[in-house]
């Protein structure tokens, strides 16, 4: 989310959390909690797209381009299909075939890349 939408956002949570605690400690405690948990949340997205080689997080590398790329009424999980599985929107098992190959292609880089 861009800067122009992310502050807003944050300013009506900050107001929203405010209201419900009635305790600027605990409203702060609580946004902190929350813009820690979003960093880390866009840190991740960067490094989905970046193609980073991270250990373990091959498989989330996967599943978020089978969110982005794959069928757009299925696959809502940006990085675990846990709850498209609790849904069944997870998509059957040929797309992932087809989307392995998709991603494969996509990833290669040129030889004056390498
Ligand atoms: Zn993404």
């Amino acid at each position: 989310m861009k800067l122009s939408g992310s502050l807003p956002m944050a300013a009506i949570l900050f107001l929203l959390a405010l209201a419900a605690f009635r305790s600027l400690d605990a409203t702060l405690g609580f946004h902190a909690g929350l813009l820690s948990g979003y960093i880390l949340y866009e840190f991740l997205h960067l490094g989905a797209h970046a193609h980073w080689r991270v250990p373990g997080l091959r498989y989330m590398h996967r599943q978020h381009l089978m969110h982005h790329f794959g069928d757009s009424q299925r696959t809502f999980g940006v990085t675990s299909p846990l709850w498209d599985w609790v849904f069944g929107t997870l998509p059957p098992k040929r797309d992932h075939t087809a989307h392995r190959l998709r991603k494969t292609a996509a990833t290669r880089r040129p030889e004056s890349q390498r």
